[in-house]
């Protein structure tokens, strides 16, 4: 039986204006394993991931366009796991893995295990636009990008010693804290047309083998847009997220079950613990209601408003 995990969620009510929610990862995420720097890092990448996005709403732009801009910002930093910065495979590359969806269209592009895009959020729009598939793989979709113009970057650019150093840790048998550095990052908005959009982007688990992918990139697992439901962004043990269809179950109990955004994620979120995983997720609805539910402790997140001030927060009782 899988220990019952608490639930700690946070959900806004309906706004005309637009919503942004994004996250950096779910984890355990303790104050005194973060630290003072690790938090005022995390704190001031969260809230320039959210002018990102925020600067693009309230200039009446699209919600896609938002979502993208945003996870970009966060792929560049090199404390997420994410583009640079991302953990490395067993054979000790970097495998990206990223998503991003529309709510009007459901048009959506996903790309996995890929070494070679700067911003692989951006490759998987890409996809989106620019060819007839929603989801390209490893060096098949590298040239997709080379082809189509993405801006490259060699290994150096995603390398960072402290993700180095955890590798080599686990390749010595030893553990490592996983949640010293920051996760999987996400963003979803709903723009002031009432459109929604979803992105995500991850380098998956450190020493993953085989050319393990996560529900990052799965549309319906980790990735999920729909303006009839909800817009969501998961993030936590990837394999949970799959076999619940996470994002597309969440959207769903909007659309066809008539159940409110919060009861819905939380209810996602309590499925998700009771198979055995952790993590989290960020959702809207096309009412602009948007919010957080996790169950792993704490989860890296933020939340802008057109009517309100931004919120960021790291912890479970904040
Ligand atoms: N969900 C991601 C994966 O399984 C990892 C994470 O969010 O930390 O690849």
């Amino acid at each position: 039986m899988a220990k019952t995990r608490q639930i700690t969620s946070h959900w806004t009510g309906p706004t005309e204006g637009w919503t942004l929610v994004i996250h950096g990862g779910a984890g355990q995420l303790k104050r005194e394993q973060v630290g003072a720097e690790g938090d005022a890092h995390a704190r001031a990448a969260i809230a320039a991931a959210l002018d990102a996005g925020a600067s693009i709403l309230a200039g009446h732009g699209s919600a896609l366009d938002a979502v993208e801009a945003a996870v970009r910002v966060l792929e560049d930093d090199p404390h997420f796991n994410a583009g640079r910065g991302s953990v490395f495979s067993a054979e000790g590359i970097n495998e990206l893995d990223a998503a991003i969806m529309e709510g009007t269209t459901r048009e959506a592009g996903a790309v996995s295990a890929v070494t070679k895009a700067r911003h692989p959020v951006a490759l998987a729009r890409a996809v989106m636009e620019q060819s007839p598939h929603v989801m390209l793989t490893a060096a098949g979709a590298d040239r997709f990008g080379a082809e189509h113009g993405l801006e490259q970057a060699a290994p150096a650019w995603f390398h960072t010693d402290e993700r180095w150093r955890q590798y080599e840790e686990l390749r010595a048998g030893g553990t490592f804290d996983a949640d010293l550095k920051y996760g999987t990052v996400g963003a979803v908005a709903r723009d002031t047309q009432g459109r929604l959009a979803a992105a995500t982007s991850t380098g998956g688990l450190t020493g993953k083998r085989w050319n393990r992918i996560g529900d990052s990139p799965v549309i319906g697992a980790g990735t999920w847009a729909d303006d009839r439901g909800a817009a969501t962004s998961c993030t936590g043990s990837g394999e949970h997220f799959i076999r619940v269809g996470a994002a597309h179950e969440l959207s769903a109990r909007v659309r066809l079950a008539g159940a409110a955004l919060g009861e819905a994620g939380d209810g996602v979120i309590g499925e998700i613990g009771a198979i055995g995983g952790v993590g989290g997720l960020i959702s809207v609805d096309h009412e602009g209601r948007g919010g957080w539910s996790f169950n792993s402790g704490g989860m890296y997140r933020g939340m802008a408003r057109a009517d309100q001030p931004q919120v960021v927060a790291i912890y479970g009782d904040e």
